[in-house]
């Protein structure tokens, strides 16, 4: 007999399913690299900020020695922005690292954990690697439904995961509709507001949920250097929240969980506003471009706040899979979503105008072929 090693809820994982790297892609459909576009990961089509790549030469000079255990210069520098105490701020290994360590921290084997319906993968890894019970609240119109989610916290619930934008979906809750359920939940379940995706919503969705953080002491906003920030291979994002739970959250992490480099680029990031605006820019424009293309081809489409679009390619469950292997053919890698519940979908990264445009011209091709539609 085989012996079958650890818990039934760490057996019972489906692992996280990642965007196929280039070099990958490359090898199986015979492809050059340089041949090759990538919009399946959210990253920035910009790539890292040149203030980063200089802050970084700088700091290999002391790769020697482990990292700042406590990222003192970061933390300063992310207090001095957000306008938060130091003691505020719990850094990760990509904000990854955060939502994991909130699971553990605060979850215990057989409570519950609540999250949306097509909401971020990560979310049900977590939970189920804590041996806690996800209560997954149906989704309405792809998006957050914050009543419903709140009628689901039942008795043995002490976290709740909210991703706004939300990934894959787009979505996005207005600031009024998030602060009222933030007032309505009650204060023994922690409140976990994912906003990976902050930095690109225009100045008339924006809101402030550091100040939130200030008012209630179960909620903890979740950010990251990924996006944006065009920092998604260092593995860096961080927390804020009140010191009850940040001190939860400092016993649980690895010392050293935030690597040199990371922090110095970090640091640089942070003060390149003019890297953030552009990026922000570059977007709008490439969703402007994807959307309307979309309307034209007469493809369904998620509105969307994030740095990426959600569009239905087909009306059968194996339309994603198929028009995803005919762009891959193409040359272009895209992320399909039939793992999220979504198998009629694509989700479409937001790129460079040239990037949009091969894919663009590579989905056209496919949609014209007889065996695709
Ligand atoms: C991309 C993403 C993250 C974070 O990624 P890290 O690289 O680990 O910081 C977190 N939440 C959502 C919803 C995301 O889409």
């Amino acid at each position: 007999m085989t012996a079958s090693f650890g818990p039934s809820y760490v057996r019972a994982i489906a692992p996280y399913i990642a965007g196929k790297p280039i070099s990958e892609v490359a090898r199986e459909f015979g492809l050059d690299e340089a041949s090759i576009v990538k919009l399946a990961s959210n990253e920035n089509p910009l790539g890292m900020p040149e203030s980063a790549q200089r802050a970084m030469a700088q700091a290999i000079a002391d790769l020697g020695r482990y990292p700042d255990s406590n990222g003192f210069e970061l933390k300063a520098a992310l207090a001095a922005r957000y306008g938060v105490p130091a003691e505020w701020i719990t850094l990760g290994n990509g904000s990854n690292d955060i939502l994991e360590l909130a699971a553990h921290a605060f979850v215990e084997k057989g409570q519950a954990v609540v999250f949306s319906e097509y909401s971020f993968a990560v979310y049900a890894l977590a939970t189920q690697g804590v041996g806690a019970r996800a209560i997954v609240v149906p989704a309405v119109h792809y998006g957050h439904d914050l009543d419903a989610m709140l009628a689901a916290i039942d008795d043995d619930t002490r976290l709740v995961f909210v991703a706004n934008p939300n990934n894959p979906t787009g979505t996005f809750v207005d600031g009024p509709t998030l602060e009222a359920f933030l007032g309505k939940v009650p204060r023994h379940v922690v409140v976990v507001l994912d906003e990976a995706y902050t930095e690109y919503l225009s100045a008339d969705k924006r809101y402030n949920s550091i100040d939130w953080v200030r008012r209630y002491p179960n909620l903890l906003v979740s950010r990251t250097f990924s996006k944006a920030f065009g920092l998604a291979g260092l593995r860096i994002g961080f927390a804020i929240a009140q010191r009850g739970l940040t001190d939860l959250l400092n016993r649980l992490r690895q010392p050293f969980n935030v690597n040199t480099l990371a922090q110095a680029a970090a640091i640089a990031a942070l003060n390149d506003s003019a890297f953030l605006e552009q990026s922000a820019a570059l977007n709008a424009q490439g969703y402007k471009l994807l959307t309307e293309a979309f309307d034209k081809l007469g493809l369904e489409y998620v509105p969307s706040e994030g740095n990426f679009v959600l569009v239905r390619v087909g009306g059968d469950d194996e339309a994603g899979a198929r028009v995803n292997l005919a762009l891959l053919k193409q040359a272009v890698i895209v992320r399909p979503v039939g793992n999220y519940g979504l198998p009629q979908w694509l989700r479409i990264t937001i790129g460079l105008p040239e990037e949009n445009g091969a894919f663009l011209a590579a989905l056209e091709k496919t949609l014209a072929e007889p065996a695709a539609a």
